[in-house]
């Protein structure tokens, strides 16, 4: 029997998914996509600036290898063309449901089918395969006065290129890793740049580097480098930025390149004193950028470090008055840790996800839930990293799946036994202790109680032997 499966998400992880099916001669799959392309948060995110902190040759499917990057660092153009050129060299178009938002699924125990519920209709899967990501949702601040604001405001991630920020004077709200991206492009533009930060983030140098033609042939032509380089950056990251947010021996150097990098580009004492952060380097999400302090030095750029009390229609009100603007940039983040939020979800006994989930989100390997049978996830809780690839993890989780369908069709739909739930509860708890993510600092790597429900405490090395191949008796069948 080939199970029907039901991917949702058009990104990095439903793509993945959908490509190892067809390579696996499997074709009963549909993709579901919300938006109107695949690329996930590559295509949602196209403010300027807009790239990825992890050298392109990791940040790319293995079996995919790419020799045309451009550069060390990839730009968001770039990534997204990468992804679309993945769905048309692997045939996935024809199963890809573009503007589809899956709305509910729920497990009908006595076909043991999935519904899946769009807005058009009801159908029947086998198997559903969450692949909806974590940096899906836009996190809007709640600052009173938000709706009064008389000139442009948008979030990083629903950028409005239809409004010209030259000559502005504009406010970004925030400065994580997408705000760092952008500042420098909006301070060339504007004509005055207010930036809004309530927590300092540790920011590290950026070392990119243009690929030349020279360079870019050689790893079409000797595809050895190319492993050999995707190698060596794999194992760096895993051997010297693991440990510094696991309490080991890198956060010291860590934490001195990243102090070094701050006297380099910031020569104004009080400047610095307002961008040191106060807390553990890694706690927060660390920011690679070589281009955000300079932007901060420009004479026409503030850092704001005064508590935002409203919004005005002139601006942004402050503890110490009024900054104002013609457009608001809210880099706030997004909402990561209800996960699958925007979808109800229903599994045996009338079990709702998000019930289930009420004190933090949480998976077998980050894949799997009790009770909830045939549904496995991709990028699911606690499989987010702070030092290397989730392309790498969410490979791991494919091949998983994969390892799964055999098993669920010769035997019903599979569900993890909420004693190997337990036992995966317990270990993570106690790895998640010695990391620094749970040392004094607000991130979005955690739940509103402070729980620790997005990231991986181990290597990634770690995470693949787990994920090599699923264990019959972590699982309970139907049949
Ligand atoms: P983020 O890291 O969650 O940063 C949100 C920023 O908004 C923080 O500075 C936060 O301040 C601030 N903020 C939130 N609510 C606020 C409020 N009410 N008033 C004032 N400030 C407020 O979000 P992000 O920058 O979009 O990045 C999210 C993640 O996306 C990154 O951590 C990274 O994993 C990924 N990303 C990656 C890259 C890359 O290069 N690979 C680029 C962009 C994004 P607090 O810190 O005080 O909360």
């Amino acid at each position: 029997m080939r199970p029907t499966i039901a991917i949702i998400g058009a990104g990095f992880g439903g793509l993945c998914m959908a490509i190892q099916l067809e390579k696996a001669g499997i074709r009963s799959y549909t993709i579901f996509e919300k938006g109107d392309n695949v690329g996930g948060t590559w295509r949602d995110n196209t403010y300027p600036g807009a790239g990825c902190d992890i050298p392109s040759h990791l940040y790319s499917f293995s079996f995919e290898k790419y020799s045309s990057w451009t550069r060390r660092f990839p730009e968001q153009p770039e990534i997204l063309g990468y992804l679309e050129k993945c769905a048309d060299k692997y045939g996935v178009r024809p199963r890809l449901r573009l503007n589809t938002a899956v709305v509910a699924a729920t497990f009908e125990e006595s076909l043991g089918k999935w519904r899946v519920r769009t807005a058009a209709r009801d159908e029947l899967f086998d198997v559903v395969v969450s692949a909806v990501g974590q940096l899906n949702r836009p996190q809007l601040p709640d600052i009173p006065g938000m709706s009064t604001f008389n000139g442009t405001a948008f979030h990083s991630a629903r950028w409005d290129h239809s409004f010209d920020l030259t000559g502005k004077r504009v406010a970004v709200i925030g400065s994580g890793s997408s705000a760092a991206q952008l500042i420098p492009k909006v301070a060339e533009v504007a004509d005055h740049l207010d930036v809004f930060q309530r927590t300092p983030n540790w920011v590290i140098p950026k070392a990119d580097a243009v690929f030349g033609a020279g360079a870019r042939a050689a790893f079409r032509h000797v595809p050895f480098l190319q492993r050999a380089y995707r190698e060596w950056i794999y194992r760096y990251v895993e051997s010297t930025l693991y440990p510094a947010l696991a309490g080991g021996w890198s956060s010291g150097p860590l934490c001195k390149r990243a102090l070094d990098h701050l006297h380099d580009q910031v020569p104004d004492p009080l400047l610095r004193a307002k961008l040191t952060p106060d807390y553990p380097i890694g706690c927060k999400r660390v920011v690679a950028d070589s281009k955000f302090y300079p932007a901060l030095t420009r004479p026409k750029v503030d850092v704001v470090t005064d508590r935002i009390t409203r919004i005005v229609p002139g601006g942004v009100e402050t503890a110490a008055g009024l900054r104002e603007a013609d457009a608001i940039v809210y880099a706030t983040g997004f909402q990561t840790s209800d996960f699958l939020a925007s979808i109800q979800v229903t599994g045996r006994g009338g079990r709702h996800l998000a019930e289930e989930w009420k004190d933090g989100a949480e998976a077998y390997l980050g894949i799997a839930v009790p009770h909830f049978p045939n549904l496995f996830l991709l990028y699911g809780p606690n499989t987010n990293l702070g030092h290397s690839s989730i392309v790498f993890m969410i490979e791991c989780q494919v091949r998983y799946i994969m390892g799964c369908l055999p098993q669920l069709a010769a035997r019903g739909p599979m569900e993890v036994r909420p004693e190997t739930m337990a036992t995966w509860r317990r270990n993570l708890e106690a790895a998640m202790g010695r990391m620094v993510w749970q040392a004094g600092c607000t991130s979005w790597y955690k739940n509103a109680a402070g729980r620790v429900t997005n990231n991986w405490p181990g290597t990634t090395t770690a995470y693949r032997r787990i994920t090599r191949a699923p264990r019959p008796d972590a699982f309970q069948f139907s049949h």
